[in-house]
């Protein structure tokens, strides 16, 4: 089946916002095995939003509007969604009891255009939302289906998740099952490049490759008449990629992210952690302790952003710093080390880099960052030259740092299994 988006919103055509929607319902609707081949954004104009939705009616079996379900003047999808669709408005009392409660629980004052929110088409169904006072709202009328979705995404996607995306998978028979295999350590071009052929010979299942700062997710989905049939199509695509892409692969599970699976590594080999950063911050700390449970094994984070607190913190070498610089191999090791020293973490992670926009030279420019890794009594550190503004390159360098943290892990426990320690 087709579908097509329309993102209603003067803001987001004037880029105040950014639609985080449309991505969000992209994806979710090609995961659906459904076909997009066009999608717009209207601002909150009568006239304008009444032709898109015409020329989406005449092209898509699906129509997903987002936004302007509010109770104000200028909020009117609902209104021209349903004239297009010849749906009379009437006010419905279950839905009026809702936004009540909603209001009265939160200590709102209620106000005579509250109501408005309480009008739907009358035959249509709807659909109650958890997360604020605008109900979702279904349209089927001759083969077309028209769901009006409320604009913020915190209402928006759990309605889609629990209540719209079951309704889109039962449109059409049979059922989407699909499974995320996380890959790490791995480009995105050399992923794509390492499984071209399975994509050019994909029917069902098929594979989507998301890349993600660091990481590249790979999507295989099935579509098949039951669950049990749609997972042994989709097994032996998973044992392909997990034959290819072997150590690289760190969970298939879609609530695990990276930070969490190192978690999981270090707990199941009891060891514990502590990060010294520099350019980062403390954004390698946050990510770690982001993640629940994650006391058991994180120790100490320490920030050393000046020379001094690198000095006096983790003990680097005053004569290191003036030799090489803080950004610099020898200063990442030194830290790494150093914070081994003072915190007995058996694996500790450092920082140092130029984040820019200024500080850099040609000798060592914006992006250039160091990275080091202690596990046990060994450090390695590694290089990398990040591209991109400063939130980009510090972004970088958290997933870079995670990343080495995880293979000199797995390094020191094959080690250790194989007795070359
Ligand atoms: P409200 O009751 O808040 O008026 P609404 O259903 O009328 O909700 P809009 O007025 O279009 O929706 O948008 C409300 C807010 O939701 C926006 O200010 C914005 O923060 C967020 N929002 C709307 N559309 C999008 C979008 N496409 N992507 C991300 N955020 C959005
Ligand atoms: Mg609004």
């Amino acid at each position: 089946m087709v579908v097509e988006l329309i993102s209603v919103g003067t803001e987001i055509l004037l880029g105040n916002i950014v639609n985080t929607n449309a991505a969000y319902l992209s994806e979710r609707c090609a995961e659906l095995g459904l076909s997009m081949y066009y999608q717009g954004v209207v601002g909150d104009n009568a006239e304008r939003l009444r032709d898109m939705i015409e020329t989406a009616k005449s092209r898509a079996d699906i129509i997903i509007l987002g936004g302007g379900l509010g109770p104000t003047k200028d909020d009117l999808t609902k209104e021209i969604a349903a004239e297009a669709m010849g749906f009379q408005l009437v006010e419905d009392e279950h839905t009026k009891q809702r936004i009540r409660d909603y209001l009265e629980t939160r200590g709102f004052e209620i106000t005579e255009n509250n109501w408005k929110q309480a009008l739907v088409p009358e035959g249509g169904i709807v659909v109650d939302n958890e997360n604020g006072t605008a109900p979702g709202i279904i349209m089927e009328k001759e083969g077309k289906h028209v769901i009006l979705l409320p604009g913020p995404p915190n209402e928006l996607k759990p309605m889609f998740e629990n209540q719209i995306y079951p309704y889109l998978n039962a449109l059409e028979p049979g059922i989407i099952y699909s499974k995320t295999v996380k890959v790490c350590g791995v480009g995105e071009s050399k992923a794509e490049t390492m499984i071209s052929d399975l994509i050019d010979a994909q029917t069902n299942p098929t594979i989507a490759t998301y890349a993600k700062t660091g990481e590249v997710h790979l999507r295989v989905t099935a579509k098949a008449e039951d669950e049990k049939e749609a997972k042994k199509l989709v097994k032996p695509m998973v044992k392909e990629l997990k034959n290819r892409f072997g150590n690289h692969i760190y969970t298939t599970d879609t609530d695990i992210t990276l930070e969490k699976s190192i978690i999981d590594l270090l707990k199941a080999n009891e060891l514990t952690v502590s990060t010294v950063e520099s350019c980062t911050g403390g954004m390698l700390s946050a990510r770690i302790t982001d993640v629940p449970g994650a006391s058991e094994v994180f120790k100490s984070g320490y920030v050393t952003y000046s020379n001094k607190s690198k000095r006096k913190l983790v003990g680097v070498k005053k004569s290191t710093l003036d030799k090489h610089g803080a950004v610099s191999s020898n200063v990442a090791k030194e830290m790494a080390n150093g914070a081994a020293m003072f915190t007995k973490a058996d694996v500790t992670v450092s920082i140092t880099g130029i984040a820019g926009p200024d500080g850099g030279s040609e000798e060592k420019p914006v992006g250039l960052v160091y990275i080091a890794c202690h596990v046990c009594g060994n450090t390695v550190v590694k290089e990398y030259h990040f591209k991109g503004n400063r939130s980009k390159i510090r972004e970088a360098t958290v997933s870079a740092a995670l990343i080495l943290m995880r293979e000199c892990i797995l390094e020191h426990c094959s080690n250790v299994m194989f007795g070359n320690h």
